[in-house]
């Protein structure tokens, strides 16, 4: 079990920095760097379930590779209780409405969306931080899915990284990638660790705001502000003339 071991921490951040991008990961066969196959052994079980959309079925066992790839990953970063011997991963492929939604270890996963958007396997990762993250009841929503948001496009795809805001529609509690941005900006402004501190917090449910007081010196608001000041893309008032 990884809980609190630093050496986890460490090759998390080390196979972050080495792992390739998550398309170009899964797009050539099955293939599990023999960095981190010690992890993969541990014995986590990832099932798929395509028979309510068969023309899934290969797109799934790509799925089913990413998880079995980023399981042991995400849980190391995330300081989660890894213990593969009671974990299962269940991937259901159905027709649906919408994108994906995650049930405790049930990951479930529209056919259609699939099927428009085959090069979109980072929204199982997506899923799969929900797996892992599995807090407590009533943990703040943006959080949760800034932190998923965080890990899929700052540790697996760089490429989708918002890099422009607009102070008229986006806040830090909109979630996903506009926390995901808040939150990596944070971390490299004040050279804080504020993900993996917010993470602890909502798996001990203790989560409180003034967090961001504590690790930064000031309040989300202000943090906000200033984040702003830097992210915010030029309005027609605030245009240089060219
Ligand atoms: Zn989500």
């Amino acid at each position: 079990m990884f809980r609190s071991a630093n050496t986890a921490v460490a090759l998390a951040i080390a196979v972050f920095a080495w792992v390739p991008p998550l398309n170009a990961q899964t797009t050539n066969g099955p293939r599990v760097p023999e960095l981190i196959q010690p992890l993969v052994s541990r014995g986590l079980k990832v099932t798929v379930d395509t028979s309510g959309a068969p023309e899934c079925a290969d797109w799934a066992e790509r799925a089913k590779e990413m998880v079995e790839l980023w399981h042991p990953i995400v849980s190391a970063y995330l300081d989660a209780p890894l213990d593969p011997s009671e974990k299962e991963i269940h991937l259901v492929f159905k027709e649906m409405k919408g994108v994906a939604a995650t049930s405790k270890n049930v990951i479930t996963i529209a056919s259609g969306w699939v099927k428009s958007h085959p090069n979109d396997l980072g929204m199982v990762l997506h899923e799969l931080v929900h797996v892992v993250q599995d807090y407590p009841p009533t943990q703040s929503v943006w959080l949760i899915e800034g932190i998923a948001d965080y890990i899929r496009f700052w540790m697996a795809e760089p490429e989708g990284q918002p890099k422009q805001f607009n102070r008229a529609k986006d806040n830090y509690r909109n979630g996903y990638r506009t926390t995901g941005a808040f939150l990596a900006w944070i971390e490299k402004q004040y050279k804080t660790p504020i993900v993996r501190d917010t993470n602890l917090a909502l798996r001990r449910a203790t989560y409180k705001d003034n967090l961001f007081e504590e690790k930064t010196g000031k309040n989300l608001d202000a943090l906000w502000a200033e984040f702003m000041d830097r992210t915010e893309k030029p309005t027609a008032e605030t245009k240089r003339p060219t």
